[in-house]
């Protein structure tokens, strides 16, 4: 059945939307959005050969459905006449204000990024640069909506598309839409997603639910009548609905090695009631005549999920002994439950401002966004970043109280010190014991829903115990226990490297303070790029530098100098980039193993050298690399071939004047190019300047230097450079 509507007009969305919007002035606003959208699109036809303009206008029909207000509803009008027609955001934003400017200036950068790779550490890095970037969660939404129409007609596009479409979706757009509770965009997206990314199990599944159709169906009506009887018999008012599974969530079951059987025979009803407490009785008045699985109740009314979902869930033996699928809740929980986040708009408040209102239940109401917001600022490496999303968004969590009654959601797995530092840092740096539920628990107790716990500070503690790392369940607590570490580390070496370099000036008979005389210590400084005096004792304190190299670099001597470099240059060796054979060519030798240097990551059409490595083949050096540039022997020609088969990588180091958006921006640059982004890393962050670094792949040079030259065309960059290590 197809849920898109071919032959929409503005006069069906206009009847859709004021049963919900009253204001004439805003009613006038998205005709004009729509009286724009169609001139500017006329002509055009999309790929399933309707008009341009049904697709904006669907676009915007799905939002009424969540009741979005007037200014998204104009965005999504105007969503794609930016991207696709001669009209620039200024025109938009003298015509439609600031707000509707911004709405559509977002969907327009998100759609411009290349969402497209299998790598799971990519995958969550767009999630975190949707998510994490977009100022106004209105332009996510706009975007679920947008999707979910590109969806419903994607039969129109080649199976290719159709498949990459759909995992894209699945990856990315409906872990959003499940945190953002908008059950109704969610669950459409996964089932079109599954139906064009893996039809066979798709169609199978349905194929089978048709089957077995009639029998269900006989069964949740005799169910529901019974179940009806007996809450008409307490007085209870209420409605029943028997409910049919998404094929999605079966994919799912079956997926985690369910059978076929299990799942079909568990039939589902839902009871909506009018009013909290109603629920309450009604599961009462349900357990006390049907028997339930005393593990497969769960309260989601006390406590609800993070998302706002709420629902009592049970399972009981029905008639006959068969297993039903209970869901009590009431209509207002109900229409959380499809609307999550969007529910909000609903609600009529006289005057009050629904945009401060989402803006309000965005920043405190979503945990989802604090985490990921807190994993922006804490270093976190991409390894680490795929695992608090599978953690966080995938997996199931638990629900536990702090002794003052609030919830807190952690992922399953987790123990007191997890609870802890996500509590405050400060509380878990100063742990000295957990109880929970009146009883003290070692620390690597795991956490179960509703446990209350207690943390016992002492303000004394000297600080975490290493042994905490292993304990602790997220990457989170972990890493903040380690964050204390290299501070309290970086402090001690600074002083182990000030003895180090004493011992062996009272050796060599040196006087301490000549040795690091102005003079000298410049001259360190800039041999090894240290920022510091501190960075140099660092470095002698963890053994990375002797005392020796120190006095060779005072003293000139450049026999050493040449085993440092060398050093240097094996100390990075340890990222290796493989080469496909024949992408490089030495001058006579036909098979030996070559590395790209990690140091200057030189990418095809920059010239190379190549340094013959002890036992390691040889590595292929930018010619301009400090690290081989300055090495006579062991040195040897290499060059690309013409044809390249793979890209490689190469890291920038960008300077913005400002952080706002400047990730989004960089990112969409690589729309339309041959370059894709590996990592991004954040480097500091201070009242003027962002500096980040971000590591792509490229198959040419030239892309390469058009990708800079686009960055460096960015108002807010200050510079962007290769970096050389
Ligand atoms: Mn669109």
């Amino acid at each position: 059945m197809r849920k898109d509507k071919p032959n929409l007009t503005f006069e069906e969305l206009r009847e859709k939307l004021i049963t919900y919007i009253t204001d004439e002035n805003d009613l006038d606003m998205i005709r004009k959005a729509y009286m724009l959208a169609f001139e500017k699109h006329f002509g055009v036809k999309r790929k399933s050969g309707e008009d341009y303009i049904i697709h904006p206008l669907n676009v915007a029909y799905i939002l009424t459905e969540i009741y979005a207000d007037a200014k998204t509803i104009q965005a999504a009008l105007l969503h794609d006449v930016v991207e696709d027609t001669d009209v620039t955001i200024e025109e938009i934003e003298e015509m439609f204000g600031s707000e509707v400017a911004l709405l559509v200036n977002g969907v327009t950068k998100i759609n411009r990024l290349n969402f497209q790779g299998d790598n799971e550490a990519m995958i969550a890095n767009h999630r975190k640069i949707l998510v994490g970037l977009t100022e106004d969660v209105r332009v996510i939404i706009i975007k679920l909506a947008d999707r979910l129409h590109n969806m419903r007609t994607i039969w129109a596009l080649p199976e290719k598309k159709q498949k990459q479409k759909a995992k894209e979706t699945l990856d990315i757009l409906t872990p959003i839409a499940h945190r953002l509770g908008i059950g109704s965009i969610k669950s459409e997206l996964e089932d079109l997603s599954l139906r064009y990314y893996k039809p066979d199990t798709y169609f199978d599944i349905v194929e089978k639910l048709n089957k077995s159709k009639a029998e269900r169906d006989q069964l949740v009506i005799e169910m529901k009548q019974s179940v009806s009887s007996i809450l008409n018999e307490h007085g209870i008012k209420h409605e029943i609905k028997g409910r049919s599974k998404s094929i999605y969530s079966i994919y799912k079951k079956l997926d985690k090695g369910k059978k076929f059987s299990d799942i079909f025979d568990l039939l589902a009803l839902r009871v909506f009631v009018d009013t909290e407490s109603e629920c309450y009785q009604a599961l009462g008045i349900i357990h006390s005549k049907y028997r339930p699985i005393p593990k497969r109740f769960k309260d989601y009314v006390a406590m609800p999920k993070t998302n706002m979902y709420q629902s009592l869930h049970t399972t009981v033996f029905g008639e006959g002994g068969q297993l039903y699928e209970i869901q009590i809740r009431t209509y207002e929980m109900d229409k959380v439950a499809e609307l999550g986040i969007a529910s909000h708009w609903s609600y009529k408040e006289n005057g009050s401002n629904v945009k401060a209102n989402m803006k309000n239940t965005m920043e405190q109401k979503l945990q989802f966004f604090r985490n990921i917001m807190d994993l922006k600022q804490e270093e976190t490496n991409d390894a680490d970043f795929v695992k608090s999303v599978s953690e966080e968004v995938l997996k199931e969590n638990v629900y536990v109280f702090t002794p003052k009654g609030d919830v807190i959601e952690l992922p399953s797995g987790s123990t007191p010190i997890d609870f802890a530092y996500r509590v405050h840092s400060g509380v878990g740096d100063k742990m000295v014991g957990a109880i929970v539920n009146n009883n003290i628990v070692p620390l690597d107790y795991v956490l179960k829903d509703n446990d209350i716990i207690k943390i016992n500070t002492n303000k004394n503690s000297i600080g975490p115990s290493r042994e905490w790392i292993n304990m602790a369940y997220t990457s989170s607590a972990k890493n903040k226990i380690k964050a204390f570490y290299n501070k309290i580390d970086k402090e001690g070496y600074i002083e182990k490297g000030q003895e180090i370099l004493k011992d062996e000036c009272r050796k060599k008979k040196i006087a301490f303070n000549e040795i690091i005389s102005n003079e000298n210590i410049e001259k360190i400084l800039k041999e090894y790029k240290f920022r510091n005096v501190d960075e140099l004792y660092v470095n002698v304190g963890n053994g990375k530098i002797t005392p020796t190299m120190i006095f060779n670099v005072i003293n000139n001597n450049n026999e050493n100098k040449v085993d440092i470099i060398l050093k240097k240059a094996t100390n990075n060796a340890n990222i290796k980039q493989t080469v496909n054979k024949n992408d490089i060519v030495v001058e006579g030798i036909d098979d030996i193993k070559v590395n790209i240097a990690s140091c200057c990551k030189p990418v095809p059409g920059d010239r190379v050298i190549g340094y013959i490595t002890k036992g390691n083949g040889i590595s292929v050096h930018r010619s301009v690399c400090p690290n081989v540039s300055e090495l006579e022997e062991r040195l040897i020609e290499v060059n690309w071939n013409t044809k390249i088969s793979k890209k490689y990588s190469t890291t920038l180091l960008i300077r913005a004047s400002e952080s706002k958006n400047i990730l989004l921006d960089v990112v969409s640059k690589t729309s339309n190019s041959d370059i894709t982004i590996q990592s991004i890393n954040s480097l500091s962050q201070s009242k003027d300047e962002y500096v980040f670094e971000i590591t792509v792949m490229v198959d040419c040079k030239e892309s390469l230097v058009k990708f800079m030259n686009d960055i460096n065309s960015l108002q807010k960059i200050n510079s962007i450079e290769r970096i050389i290590k």
